[in-house]
């Protein structure tokens, strides 16, 4: 007897598993700077009765924070386990199963699985040369909802402001936005509008910019009734107490520190692209986000080992459709990633 369902057979699960003999780990594009420093004070003085009762059930205060920042209502503002739980529960409460999601190919590797998961069929759309969102592709599927990423993961490139509006107003249904890597960039921010467009969900993390990935975090801000079909498809407590007052304090008091670190990694990533434009065999593209997207002739296994044996874990991809083999590799501080020149200088002498 098959215990699953039959088509979870068409989901594999994400795997990140730990190396042997890394000492720098940039697969997960997370902030390598440290975690929001007073959001980890705060951590410390934590009392027993934070944790007896369960967390707010409209995860305020963190709720209440995003909104009184952007200008919008607390019901327009929604918090999960992390953009991923977001993404999850957003996709569940628009469409029924049998229902298209479009997304941008490639992208987020969690978005096609989450569709399925939901018994919807995910629609890839190849990225347009420059790596933006080819939204003509995307509204031609008639998707019931679409999935953009600015910048996108793993290439790290943007759609530009006039393409995302116009997909905004042409889309059928609901359109996702997911900007996980949005503080690095400095683009529009689309949260403040998202409530008056009624069919854009906007998600954000605090995994990322904020250094907070292993309390998993995410908040969406949307219409009123996306909001809260999200929140019903969601499901009750879906952040914890820790979490919560981990992120409410980094949003409050830690904005600085996002600030100084995000422009350090902006920093970080020129200068390591730098190192390889011009080298034959491997093309930097134009990432806007706090990881390198390098394509690569060859096999990018082949190159990640050769990282590895620096010490150095980089995320390799494998024939991405209309790109080839390419590898991700997220930033830290300089001082920690000077060490990748060699393995650069062997891979592409
Ligand atoms: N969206 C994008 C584009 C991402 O790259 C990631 C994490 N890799 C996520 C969402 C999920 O982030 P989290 O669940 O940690 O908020």
């Amino acid at each position: 007897m098959t215990l699953a369902r039959a088509d979870l057979a068409q989901v594999t699960a994400y795997t990140s598993a730990p190396l042997a003999g890394i000492t720098l780990d940039l697969r997960d594009n997370v902030n390598l700077w440290g975690t929001a420093p007073a959001a980890m004070a705060a951590l410390r003085d934590l009392r027993a009765e934070e944790l007896l009762a369960y967390p707010p059930v409209d995860a305020a205060p963190l709720t209440a924070a995003v909104a009184a920042r952007l200008g919008v209502r607390v019901d327009e503002v929604v918090a999960g386990n992390g953009s991923d739980d977001l993404i999850d529960a957003c996709f569940r409460a628009v469409a029924a199963p049998g229902d298209r999601v479009a997304h941008m190919e490639p992208s987020f590797s969690m978005v096609p699985r989450f569709a399925r998961l939901n018994g919807l069929e995910p629609v890839g759309v190849p990225l347009r040369a420059d790596g933006a969102a080819d939204i003509d592709g995307l509204l031609a599927t008639g998707a019931r909802v679409i999935y953009l990423c600015s910048p996108n993961n793993p290439t790290g490139t943007i759609t530009p402001e006039s393409a995302i509006r116009r997909c905004i107003a042409e889309a059928p249904g609901v359109v996702l936005l997911d900007e996980a890597y949005a503080e690095f960039a400095g683009l529009r921010d689309w949260r403040a509008d998202a409530p008056g467009m009624e069919k854009v969900l906007v998600v954000r993390t605090f995994s990322k910019a904020w250094g907070l990935a292993g309390l998993r975090v995410g908040v969406g801000v949307g219409g009123r009734a996306l909001v809260d079909a999200v929140v019903r498809a969601r499901g009750p407590y879906a952040v914890n107490a820790v979490a919560l007052r981990a992120a409410t304090t980094a949003l409050v008091q830690d904005e600085a520190w996002m600030t100084r670190t995000t422009a350090e990694a902006v920093a970080s990533r020129t200068r390591l692209d730098a190192l390889v434009r011009g080298r034959r065999g491997v093309r930097a593209w134009d990432s806007r986000a706090n990881f390198a997207f390098w394509q690569v002739e060859g096999d990018a296994e082949a190159y990640a080992a050769r990282f590895a044996e620096s010490g150095i874990a980089v995320r390799a991809f494998r024939a991405l459709p209309g790109i080839g083999d390419a590898l991700r590799i997220g930033v830290a501080p300089w001082e920690r990633l000077a060490a990748i020149e060699a393995p650069i200088a062997a891979c592409w002498p």
